[in-house]
């Protein structure tokens, strides 16, 4: 019903069909069969900048980038050169390299929270890794996360998670037992009371708080002052750890994540996507004292036969220092505004109620039902408030129209887009004037 018809997408159907014969749902991550929205995922052949293109040689301008690694765009030349070197001198050692070393000083220099820190690869086993270290440094069982925060896919984890959990309307997921999720409590984000009432009753168990510093899985969602300032003065009174997921927002919202914009320095952070430049590299660390309980110094153990792997470091390390480099940065903030006002206008001019936030290179934007009575302006800040009033059939048809054009969303209303240093004001210009013209005929 919601197909992209103009466009010849054979190819991908064949691949798609072909698939499943091996993947379940022919996808070896859920939310890539476009389930969220209704149609079938187009099979990517290959990636230049800003531009992806698809298995029938269709072009579309990229705002999913991955789901966010990729900052400089699509096989940045300093990349795809880093990543070359690297692989010539031998692609996995299982022994320390130069290039973790020099990955983890330009990581520190713009998160000096990391005092410490230990590579893995991917950021379900960074988040999985910081909440037993500070299980093990509070010597507590119980975490506290926020509903709508996506934390990877570990056990504990998945109770209320974001992004795919979210688009597929799964309850956590079948398979983690009672007792994964026991210790595991889930409040509404920017519910500063909640918060202040769970550490009240049973803050003497509680051994972290872990959140999106400004949530990208359910959306864009930017937390309260208020909410931050509770978060820090709970924790602190009560002993337990602030852990600051900043797998998508680091390297995006400012180049020092959400810490660096709040002035809150967390005891635990965890860094991923941008940090791997591409390749599967995440990273945890934090405060030097609880770095040190992690083995081979103490008794929480963490291990990883491909963690900070040469040539991983070595994308990792080109695309860090690539974004530092003078005007980078700033072009793609410059980017992401105009097109997150843009968008914004679009929708005014159209009378549809819309909301639209930004920060750095990252933004978001929710269709919002009809609303029945007027009840003053409606600001979805948590997941129940969008779950209630966000219009996902709204998103898939304005996805497929854009699509249709050759401009690439993520296939779900519940997930941030993200601008690349390679993004253009061209390019920008002809996505505003898509969504305007799809804003004028869908709606
Ligand atoms: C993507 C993401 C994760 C999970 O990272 P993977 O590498 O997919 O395991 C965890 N937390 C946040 C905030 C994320 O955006």
């Amino acid at each position: 019903m919601l197909e992209t018809t103009a466009l010849n997408c054979s190819r991908s159907a064949q691949l798609f069909s072909e698939a499943q014969n091996f993947f379940p749902g022919g996808v070896n991550s859920p939310v890539r069969t476009f389930s969220g929205v209704k149609g079938e995922p187009k099979f990517i052949a290959r990636g230049q900048g800003a531009k992806v293109f698809d298995a029938d040689g269709n072009a579309y301008t990229d705002y999913v980038q991955s789901w966010g690694p990729l900052a400089l765009g699509h096989a940045h030349p300093k990349v795809v050169d880093a990543i070359c070197k690297a692989a010539t001198l031998g692609t996995s050692f299982g022994a320390p390299t130069e290039s973790e070393t020099m990955l983890a000083a330009l990581i520190q220099k713009h998160f000096p929270a990391m005092e410490r820190m230990r590579f893995v690869s991917s950021g379900t086993e960074s988040t999985m890794s910081a909440i037993r270290l500070a299980r093990c440094s509070t010597k507590r069982d119980k975490l506290v996360k926020f509903a709508g925060c996506y934390h990877g896919h570990s056990d504990a984890l998945l109770a209320k998670a974001g992004s795919g959990v979210l688009t597929l309307s799964i309850p956590g997921s079948a398979g983690v037992t009672e007792g994964a999720i026991k210790d595991t409590i889930v409040l509404e984000y920017n519910d500063a009371d909640a918060l202040k009432q769970v550490f009240e009753t049973e803050g003497d168990t509680i051994a972290a708080v872990i959140l999106e510093p400004i949530a990208g899985n359910m959306g864009f969602v930017r937390p309260s002052k208020d909410f931050l300032g509770t978060l820090q003065s709970v924790c602190q009174h009560h002993g337990a750890l602030l852990v600051f997921d900043e797998i998508i927002t680091g390297f995006r919202v400012a180049l020092g994540g959400a810490q660096s914009l709040w002035g809150i320095k967390p005891d635990l952070v965890c860094l991923g996507k941008v940090i791997g430049g591409g390749l599967p590299l995440a990273a945890y660390g934090g405060r030097k004292d609880i770095m040190q309980q992690v083995a081979p110094l103490g008794p929480m153990y963490q291990a990883g036969t491909l963690s900070g792997n040469p040539v991983a470091t070595a994308a990792g390390s080109s695309t860090v220092a690539a974004l530092s480099e003078p005007g980078v940065f700033e072009h793609m903030c410059a980017l992401t505004a105009k097109i997150s006002k843009g968008l914004a206008d679009a929708a005014k001019g159209c009378s549809i109620d819309m909301q639209v936030d930004y920060e750095g290179s990252m933004f978001g934007f929710f269709f919002m039902k009809q609303r029945n009575s007027a009840h003053g302006e409606r600001r979805l800040d948590n997941l129940h408030a969008i779950q209630a009033n966000m219009d996902s059939d709204a998103y898939a048809r304005f996805f497929h129209s854009m699509m249709t054009k050759g401009h690439y969303f993520a296939p779900s209303a519940y997930e941030a887009a993200f601008i690349s240093a390679a993004h253009t004001e061209e390019d920008v210009n002809n996505t505003l004037n898509a969504a305007r013209d799809t804003m004028r005929a869908l709606f």
